[in-house]
């Protein structure tokens, strides 16, 4: 790949913007067809949102299954450059013939750093750990699984902070650079797969759902965290007010999916997720009752098997119902309404535990995209993009893992393609 002596111009083939497991399957296809890559990330490590998840469905295997693999096979590719804490901010020129501007944030943390921890052992400023959705704290030098380059990072908010000298005075191996300034990088390109992913659905918005309300209702993406054993509670399950242990424990589907003042589409893999979550609580609470409420079951292609698997367990109680109301009982206990979609029956569940099966948001309803790539009206990328931007996995529309892998795969051909036309 070409790089000027100042590294602040590259020459490649393809730019894949977002480094989930989308972007990152770009990057290593385009590289495999004989392509130079730039992938770039805004956040210090790669993975995106599948490193938040404490197992994936179908197969149950931890994240790292997947991703450190393709980890490896990027750190040791000559074809892919990566750069993180890195966005675009600027695009010009067309199909076969791009230049992008990009601004790399400062890590405030060079090469010379070993991960020793002591910097972030001495520090005393923590802030609420956005990784885990503020379920714990973290340092403002911290380390994350998937950094890339693997080194640790300052949280640029609070270097300047007095406080922060320790971590510096700390560093045997002058690693820090607090002198560090956002930098502007060029790459001229010819293609530009854009994967930067979703967010979850903001359950504070369901006010009928008592999400930030009542300590006892969580959100789907979150219960990944507590599940995760480098999580908040080192993978204990238990209920937010007290720590204490599960017996009931209910999941509200489509929690404003499918709903026209909310999201109006179906996400499709939060059933899928609800399932393989209902499995973390029966591995640690084998006598839990775990109670789904749902409008329907949507588990396509071979995750049916696994959702069958489910339906014959003793253990797990499918009620045909959409949530619509929960309501806090003495014992921070939780009350969930649902009425049958069918026979119009309201039923009452007392529970201790409430998760919220929210949906996936495209980054890109928010972000700003280049001019010329058109979105649907829900933020997901239209295929055929005058800019001649081509989509990958979640920022294309709400898909599980395998999707979004083969979704790369034929984003790379058409992206590389496109010069042509
Ligand atoms: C509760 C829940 C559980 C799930 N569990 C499973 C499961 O078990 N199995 C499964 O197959 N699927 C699961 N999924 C779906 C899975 O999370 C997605 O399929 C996957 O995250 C899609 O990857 P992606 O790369 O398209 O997007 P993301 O994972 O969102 O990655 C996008 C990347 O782009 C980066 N980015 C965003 N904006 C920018 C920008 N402007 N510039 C640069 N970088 C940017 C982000 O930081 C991120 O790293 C689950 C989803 C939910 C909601």
């Amino acid at each position: 790949m070409e790089i000027s002596a100042s590294g602040d111009r590259i020459t490649a083939d393809l730019l894949v913007v977002g480094g989930g497991i989308s972007g990152m399957t770009a990057a290593i296809e385009a590289s495999e067809f004989g392509k130079d890559a730039v992938l770039i990330e805004k956040e210090p490590f790669l993975g995106g949102r599948v490193v938040r998840m404490n197992q994936y469905f179908p197969k149950m295997c931890p994240p790292v299954c997947g991703l450190e693999i393709n980890l490896r096979r990027i750190r040791t590719n000559d074809r892919i450059k990566v750069l993180t804490l890195t966005e675009v901010t600027e695009v010009s020129g067309q199909k076969g013939d791009y230049e992008v501007t990009l601004t790399v944030s400062p890590r405030y943390i060079n090469n010379n750093c070993t991960a020793c921890e002591e910097c972030e052992k001495v520090c005393e400023i923590e802030v609420d750990d956005e990784f885990n959705f503020g379920l714990n704290k973290r340092k403002a030098v911290y380390f994350r699984n998937m950094a890339y380059p693997s080194l640790y990072v300052a949280d640029p908010d609070y270097v300047k902070d007095p406080k922060f000298k320790a971590c510096v005075d700390a560093c045997k191996y002058n690693a820090f650079d607090l002198d560090q300034q956002p930098q502007t990088v060029t790459v001229k390109c010819k293609g530009i797969v854009w994967a930067t992913g979703w967010k979850p659905y903001d359950a504070a918005k369901l006010d009928n759902l008592g999400f930030g309300q009542y300590d006892n209702v969580i959100t789907n993406v979150m219960l990944e965290r507590y599940s995760a054993e480098e999580g908040p509670t080192s993978g204990k399950i238990s209920r937010p007010s007290d720590g204490g242990e599960i017996k009931k424990i209910g999941f509200v589907q489509c929690a404003g999916s499918r709903d026209e003042n909310h999201l109006p589409y179906c996400s499709g893999v939060c059933c899928s997720a609800s399932l393989k979550q209902a499995r973390y609580v029966r591995a640690q609470y084998p006598d839990a009752e775990i109670h789904i409420f749902y409008i329907d079951i949507r588990t396509p292609g071979r995750l049916e098997d696994f959702y069958q698997e489910l339906q014959s367990d003793e253990k797990v109680f499918f009620h045909r119902g959409k949530g619509a109301d929960i309501k806090e009982t003495g014992n921070k206990n939780l009350l969930i309404s649902a009425e049958n979609t069918l026979t119009g029956e309201l039923t009452e569940h007392e529970v201790e535990l409430v998760v919220l099966a929210t949906g996936m948001v495209p980054n890109a309803a928010t972000d700003k995209l280049p001019a010329d790539t058109p979105l649907d009206d829900w933020g997901f990328l239209l295929p055929d993009a005058p800019s001649g931007i081509i989509g990958a996995g979640v920022t294309n529309r709400p898909v599980e893992v395998a999707a979004s892998v083969q979704d790369a795969t034929g984003a790379v051909l058409k992206a590389l393609t496109a010069e042509r036309s």
